[in-house]
């Protein structure tokens, strides 16, 4: 078996897909970095990723968050979602945007995934092997060239149209998932006694900015497995706002079910 970062080496040497983000020109392997022809140069971590941010970008996202996602993804939270992405992602090269610890990544397809959280691509980084490979960057700008990639991934996370528009490859397809309204609900009602979050901002955005060309509506409820019950309020922002009475009660009654209410938009830019 390869070790991580042999298989790193591996991935860099059998794609480019990477371009400078400080003046846009190709990037190719130079022994364990990568550099352009005006000699930036980034180098391949330990654990087989890459940084290219110029400075640190502050995330609220932390690592026992993106443990108790991991967990929670790991035991199916999200699969009838991820059979849906599945059939979207097969043979393709994906770009996951905002891919957070990888998990998700890791159980549809190939290709890269991106985050602004180091922690979050350090875990994503165990899953570095033949055609998966993990990088911080900045979504504004990334690190990644014209026309490279067949699909992007942008699940739960903000997006940046006009770089999406850049890195796709002609006919490529960008994949969003957004909550609905009921998503996560008994959490929302445990810990706010209300859910009324709409998601209208951002779907009247995203009609204006792509071509939607397809739309489906992914709903059902998750039976939590016991062990993963206090787990859930961990793995969402969620839980910051509420007050703590109301968390005291969650953590001595934890949820048996959670609903997954989000809509999948299959899209041309
Ligand atoms: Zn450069």
């Amino acid at each position: 078996m390869l070790k991580k970062i042999d298989r790193a080496d591996n991935f860099l040497a059998l794609h480019s897909v990477f371009n400078c983000p400080l003046c846009h020109k190709n990037l190719n392997a130079v022994g364990r970095s990568l550099a352009c022809e005006n000699r930036h140069r980034f180098d391949l971590s330990k654990k087989g990723t890459l940084y290219f941010l110029k400075k640190e970008i502050k995330s609220e996202y932390d690592h026992e968050m993106f443990e108790a996602r991991r967990e929670l993804i790991l035991a199916g939270l999200y699969e009838p979602l991820l059979n849906e992405l599945r059939s979207h992602c097969k043979d393709k090269f994906v770009l996951d945007v905002g891919c957070g610890e990888g998990t998700m990544l890791s159980l549809v397809g190939l290709g890269v995934g991106f985050d602004i959280s180091k922690d979050g691509v350090m875990m994503a980084s165990d899953y570095v092997s033949d055609g998966l490979e993990f990088v911080v960057a900045d979504l504004t700008n990334l690190p990644f060239r014209d026309n490279s990639v067949d699909v992007i991934l942008n699940i739960f996370s903000p997006s940046h149209y006009d770089e999406f528009a850049r890195v796709l490859k002609p006919g490529g397809k960008l994949i969003k998932v957004i909550p609905n309204s009921d998503y996560l609900l008994e959490l929302r009602l445990a810990l706010y006694g209300e859910a009324n979050y709409s998601n209208e901002d951002v779907k009247i955005r995203l009609a204006e900015k792509v071509n939607i060309l397809e739309e489906k509506a992914v709903r059902y409820v998750f039976d939590l497995p016991v062990a993963l019950r206090a787990k859930l309020v961990k793995m969402t922002p969620l839980e910051w706002g509420a007050d703590e009475a109301a968390k005291l009660k969650l953590a001595g009654n934890p949820l048996e079910k959670i609903t997954v209410d989000v809509t999948m938009f299959v899209c041309e830019l």
